[in-house]
């Protein structure tokens, strides 16, 4: 929910904003404006990144001014759709079986999606997946935040049906809801959300033994959700740390990065290509061998541009089966430096 009370009219959430050129005066103008929930320009450039959150001095949660002003205002074509989209991801039905355990994985959709980046001793937990589980973040960068809001609840109580302590989240999307938006809605979660880098770090840390350091440079993509839940990125770092990988210092990484601009083709917004070819060659002038991609959705979106420019994209799960000797390393693109 947006604080009014703490915004300050800084301007630095658009300032900084990683897709609105704009300076301050004309920021503070805006804000101001969408204060007095007046339409602006901002709503129909902003590409729904999350990153505002983040930026913000003092947490007052821009970005979720500007969803609800653009559900309001019907800024994304897209609206009327969302809607009747809504009806295609919900699960209607009485869900009658789930695993019982103190600690499952939720998978959300990519049970069906992307299996092959869940397979190995590493997910070796009970586990849900589908519609009865999905985290509705979709539709919050559909601009209709208000449905992602409706179905929350639902997706904790089924996850609470299982009686788990831990749930481990596949995808940063479910845990953004689970550690962020959902107490925000003040919805309370009986279960401890669990990061997939926090989990993996956690079996990394328990078959050290085992771990050949992989010695490699990468860049690492961050995704959007990560600007819900910064405070795990630690996670990210440890995992890489005993994993033998280096973190490569880069223009679009930390507070500073760029998410995957896939969203665009989802709002109308024009071509993603373009962004995505700077964030892969800000990577490889940084030295990066390969990318390493957190969300499945950035894997897809990216996988095109970085082909072309020889950059190899790998998922975090995959690090750390590398690490354990479970799979092999990919061909590793030739590191460049700027
Ligand atoms: S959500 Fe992203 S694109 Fe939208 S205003 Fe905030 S930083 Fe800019
Ligand atoms: S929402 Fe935050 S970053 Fe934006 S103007 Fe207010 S205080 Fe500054």
């Amino acid at each position: 929910m947006f604080k009014a009370d703490l915004c300050d009219l800084c301007g630095d959430c658009l300032v900084k904003c990683p897709w609105i050129k704009v300076d301050k005066p004309q920021a503070v103008e805006w804000m101001k404006a969408m204060m007095a929930g007046q339409q602006t320009s901002v709503l129909r450039r902003c590409i729904t990144c999350f990153a505002c959150n983040e930026i913000c001095p003092t947490k007052a949660n821009p970005f979720d001014l500007i969803a609800r002003l653009q559900e309001q205002y019907d800024v994304f074509n897209s609206k009327e759709i969302a809607k009747l989209e809504e009806a295609n991801y919900a699960f209607t039905k009485t869900l009658t079986k789930y695993p019982s355990s103190e600690r499952i994985m939720t998978a959300c959709l990519f049970q069906k999606t992307h299996p092959h980046l869940m397979q190995g001793q590493l997910y070796d937990l009970p586990r849900v997946s589908g519609k009865p589980y999905f985290c509705w973040l979709l539709f919050g960068h559909w601009g209709v935040e208000s449905i992602q809001k409706k179905h929350a609840r639902e997706m904790v109580d089924r996850l609470a049906l299982t009686g788990a302590k831990e749930v481990i989240c596949f995808h940063d999307d479910c845990y953004a809801m689970l550690a962020t938006l959902a107490p925000g809605y003040g919805i309370e979660v009986p279960f401890r959300p669990v990061h997939l880098s926090e989990y993996l770090l956690s079996r990394l840390q328990q078959h050290r033994d085992r771990i050949k350091p992989l010695n490699i440079s990468v860049a690492y993509q961050r995704p959007c959700a990560s600007r819900l839940t910064p405070v795990k990125e630690h996670f990210v770092d440890e995992l890489f740390e005993l994993a033998g990988v280096t973190r490569v210092r880069r223009t679009y990484d930390r507070d500073g990065a760029l998410c995957c601009a896939n969203i665009k083709l989802l709002l109308g917004d024009g071509d993603p290509r373009p962004d995505q070819e700077k964030n892969i060659l800000d990577a490889k002038q940084s030295g990066a061998q390969a990318m390493v991609c957190l969300c499945p959705m950035c894997l897809d979106g990216l996988a095109a541009v970085a082909s072309v420019h020889g950059l190899p994209l790998i998922f975090l799960g995959d690090i750390a089966r590398m690490a354990l000797g479970e799979i092999a390393v990919p061909a590793l693109g030739g590191a460049e430096r700027a």
